[in-house]
């Protein structure tokens, strides 16, 4: 089984190379990451300027661009053949409720689910990257039961987030929903020393709306979640209702 290992924090982070290790125990493992931090960066895909990828060593390539960028050049490049199965993260941080629709973690995800290929994006909802070393036996247990599946579903990707506990203090698994969540103050207004006013956006606080069966509370109890994600955004429940807008002319 050849396993693409991608995310969006930089081919040299900490959460990468421990999902490449315990992705490692059940398959040739080709890293292709992006050569900076680019959380945040969504589904950008880079179409203006080249890209280029270096080699760091037998098994890691990095590129200038996007985590979709890396998964675009990997599966149409980089690799000698298509891999069976794409894992992006672990991020440094969560990827729940609305974070998804952010996240470059989950888009590299979803670029490979886009092109036919089984994915699963990891995050640890702590604050410190150096706490997830800890969780890669937990990780290769739960991998091959993610992959190893004839029947993992089409247009679908699976997003676990780690709660930010010992590894050792894991409840267990939760299959969830998304959840809500409301940044608070976090949009900065502020004056820089030329005496132009500028905007910072990010940090601030978090609220998530902790409603059962969520993304969010399974974390807050102590359980790994694993959130299946569909690509197809349409609201079925109100195609009839918005018919009837009479929106012709
Ligand atoms: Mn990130």
């Amino acid at each position: 089984m050849l396993i693409l290992c991608t995310n969006d924090d930089g081919y040299y982070a900490t959460g990468l190379n421990v999902l490449a290790e315990a992705a490692a125990k059940h398959g040739e493992v080709q890293i292709v990451a992006p050569d900076r931090e680019q959380s945040a960066c969504s589904h950008s895909l880079t179409m203006h300027i080249p890209l280029r990828a270096n080699r760091y060593d037998d098994h890691t390539q990095y590129v200038d661009g996007t985590p979709t960028d890396c998964v675009a050049l990997a599966i149409g490049a980089l690799l000698d053949r298509r891999p069976d199965v794409v894992l992006s993260g672990v991020n440094h941080g969560p990827n729940m409720g609305e974070d998804v629709l952010y996240s470059g973690t989950v888009a590299g995800a979803m670029e490979a689910t886009i092109l036919g290929i089984p994915a699963v994006a990891f995050s640890y909802t702590g604050r410190d990257p150096n706490a997830i070393p800890a969780y890669e036996p937990l990780l290769a247990e739960l991998i091959p039961k993610l992959i190893e599946r004839a029947d993992f579903p089409a247009e679908t990707l699976l997003n676990v987030n780690l709660p930010p506990i010992e590894p050792s203090e894991v409840r267990g698994v939760r299959v969830t929903r998304l959840g809500r969540r409301v940044y608070m103050d976090s949009l900065t207004r502020a004056t820089d020393p030329g005496g132009r006013e500028y905007f910072w956006i990010g940090g601030g606080g978090i609220e998530w709306s902790s409603e059962e069966g969520t993304d969010f509370q399974a974390v807050d109890e102590g359980y790994i979640s694993v959130t299946p994600l569909h690509l197809d955004l349409t609201n079925y429940k109100l195609l009839r209702d918005i018919e009837r807008w009479d929106l012709n002319p």
